[in-house]
């Protein structure tokens, strides 16, 4: 693994040096500013927690990167920004096409309508410049002069630029220094240094970018980039970060992995998340489709909740479980591939899901840390199909399931396939199932006493009419919207037909049950039921069905 602790070593090291800044030098901020409390520091390990922790309370700034090429897009980008609550642009002189400084600066810095942030990033730190330093810093010099709050440098030329500025530093000018990684996390070590050379260089604020290669490199300080890195972006206001970039809307960032600003204020409730936040998130890979943000989100504002739930690109559950263990991070949802091996990773797990062999849900228990696992997909699948049969039939809720005595048919052999194959036996049903790998539907099928079979059986398999399918692999989830895992003929011996997938709503394999007469059942309503399912775990309260139920509408 690599070197996690970065953050750990990192915060205490920038946390003396601020103090010592903050002696000499009233104005020094940090891109990683500081309001660490108790809860915070309980994020390290106790063998490295920093002993010494400064107590200054600020709120993060939401920064929208402006990239247009042309000056008349960037004053109406400026203006979007504002309207969409932005604090501060970043205006990136390097993607104007035909930049020139006297003309256009009056213009973008003159008539700001919000404060600004310049930069005019060359080629070799990752921006669009290919000229010389000196028109580059006589540019970014004129900016200042014109009254713009902040310019950005890059490390490897700032000191001829900290010269040339030197006499001339209006007082509520902050200079930011930076540094960009677009391969990788160093090490803590090069990181502690990093910072040093940055504030000796003369930085009012520090900023480091660099890119997560797992999500075990992210530290909650400063700016990761690439998906893997999102939390660093989302969690800046909670480890005191001095601002986040937030776009205008997809393809318009100027970094890899920048959320838009109405994601960041509408989904993930930005302005609400502080020091004392609790941390929950969708554990999985790949995970950026994933709805559990929009839905766990919006339920935790409605009951007033103190927590964000947040998207976690993993690769090694262990490795990330190892990482992220503070009391912070208060539970997890596990999705694809990952739900098989978190039953090993939990400290307990509840009867069923152990039955299953499958945990969706993980609760950091208060009381002691222990990761305790549970599975609400069970419940959320199977009632929703009971439901969707009872509904096209008419009928109420009665003792029997409607599952009882049929032959249900469950496509895939992992997390959800389990969770269905387990919920079907205990209803009754005659279990079958078929996978991509035989040797997995095997064991799956003398588990839990059932019968298996290969995806190219499937296509003939016709004991009787009638019969119950279910799709649990991730054939036809989005972006692979035109794959389906059975032929539209074989549906014809099927009266019920429900899809896992949700994204899109309908599949194409629901689409081709309906018009062989099946009734379908979406896994959007699975969806919801297994949400409100870990919302009640997560919260000990009772989900708010109707508000659930609107949002994963709204967003699917
Ligand atoms: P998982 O544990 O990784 O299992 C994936 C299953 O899909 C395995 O049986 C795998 O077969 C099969 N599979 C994957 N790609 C395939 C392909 N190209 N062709 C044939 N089979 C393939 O994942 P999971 O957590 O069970 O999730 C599976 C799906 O259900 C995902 O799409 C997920 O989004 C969805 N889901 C939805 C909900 C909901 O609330 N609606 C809840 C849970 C899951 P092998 O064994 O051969 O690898």
């Amino acid at each position: 693994m690599r070197d996690a602790p970065f953050c750990r070593h990192l915060i205490a090291a920038i946390g003396r040096d601020s103090m010592r800044r903050s002696d000499s030098s009233a104005d020094a901020v940090y891109l990683m500013h500081w309001k660490f409390r108790g809860p915070v520091a309980s994020f390290f390990p106790h063998h490295c927690e920093p002993k010494s922790i400064p107590h200054i309370h600020r709120m993060t700034l939401l920064c929208v990167p402006l990239v247009a090429k042309t000056v008349e897009q960037m004053m109406a980008d400026m203006a979007a920004a504002k309207a969409r609550g932005a604090d501060l642009v970043e205006i990136r002189l390097d993607h104007l096409s035909d930049f020139e400084p006297r003309r256009d600066l009056h213009l973008l810095v003159g008539d700001r309508p919000l404060p600004v942030l310049v930069t005019y990033r060359p080629k070799w730190e990752g921006g669009e410049y290919e000229g010389d330093d000196k028109q580059r810093f006589e540019a970014l010099c004129l900016a200042m002069e014109l009254g713009a709050e902040y310019v950005d440098v890059e490390l490897k030329v700032a000191d001829d630029f900290v010269r040339l500025i030197s006499e001339k530093k209006p007082d509520n000018f902050k200079l930011i220094i930076s540094s960009h990684n677009y391969q990788s996390t160093p090490s803590s070590e090069e990181l502690s240094s990093l910072v040093a050379r940055i504030q000796a260089a003369g930085a009012d604020i520090v900023k480091i970018a660099t890119t997560a290669v797992d999500i075990v490199d992210v530290p909650m300080i400063g700016l990761v980039m690439g998906e893997r890195g999102l939390i660093s972006r989302l969690l800046c206001p909670k480890f005191g970060g001095y601002l986040t970039f937030g776009t205008l809307g997809v393809g318009k960032e100027s970094a890899p992995g920048q959320p838009t600003i109405s994601d960041l204020l509408n989904v993930y409730n930005i302005r609400q998340i502080g020091a004392d936040t609790k941390i929950f998130g969708i554990v999985g890979k790949p995970v950026g489709h994933s709805k559990s943000p929009v839905l766990l989100n919006a339920a935790f504002k409605s009951v007033g909740l103190d927590a964000v739930y947040v998207p976690l690109l993993v690769d090694d559950l262990v490795n990330f479980l190892n990482a992220y263990s503070s009391t912070d991070f208060a539970g997890f949802s596990c999705t694809i591939p990952h739900k098989e091996a978190a039953v090993g990773c939990c400290d307990k797990v509840d009867p069923i899901a152990k039955s299953i062999g499958a945990v969706n849900t993980i609760i950091r228990r208060p009381s002691d840390g222990k990761l305790i696992g549970y599975n609400t997909d069970y419940v959320g699948a199977i009632s929703a199909i009971e439901d969707g049969i009872r509904g096209s039939q008419g009928v109420g809720k009665e003792t029997v399931s409607p599952l009882a005595g049929k032959v249900f048919v469950i496509i895939g052999a992992g997390g959800a396939g389990k969770a269905l194959a387990y919920g079907a036996k205990e209803k009754g049903a005659k279990v079958v199932i078929a996978n991509r790998t035989y040797e997995r539907a095997r064991e799956l099928a003398n588990l839990i006493g059932g019968h298996a079979l290969t995806l190219a059986e499937l296509e003939t398999f016709h004991p009787e009419d009638g019969m119950i399918l279910a799709n649990t692999t991730s054939i036809g989830m989005q972006p692979n919207v035109n794959e389906t895992p059975i032929s539209k003929l074989a549906l014809g011996s099927y009266s019920v037909v429900f899809d896992a997938v949700y994204t899109p709503k309908a599949t194409r394999l629901l689409r081709e049950a309906e018009e062989s007469g099946a009734t379908v059942v979406s896994g959007l309503e699975m969806f919801i039921r297994q949400a409100m399912g870990q919302f009640e775990l997560f919260t000990n309260l009772t989900a708010p069905e109707n508000l659930m139920r609107d949002t994963a509408m709204r967003y699917t």
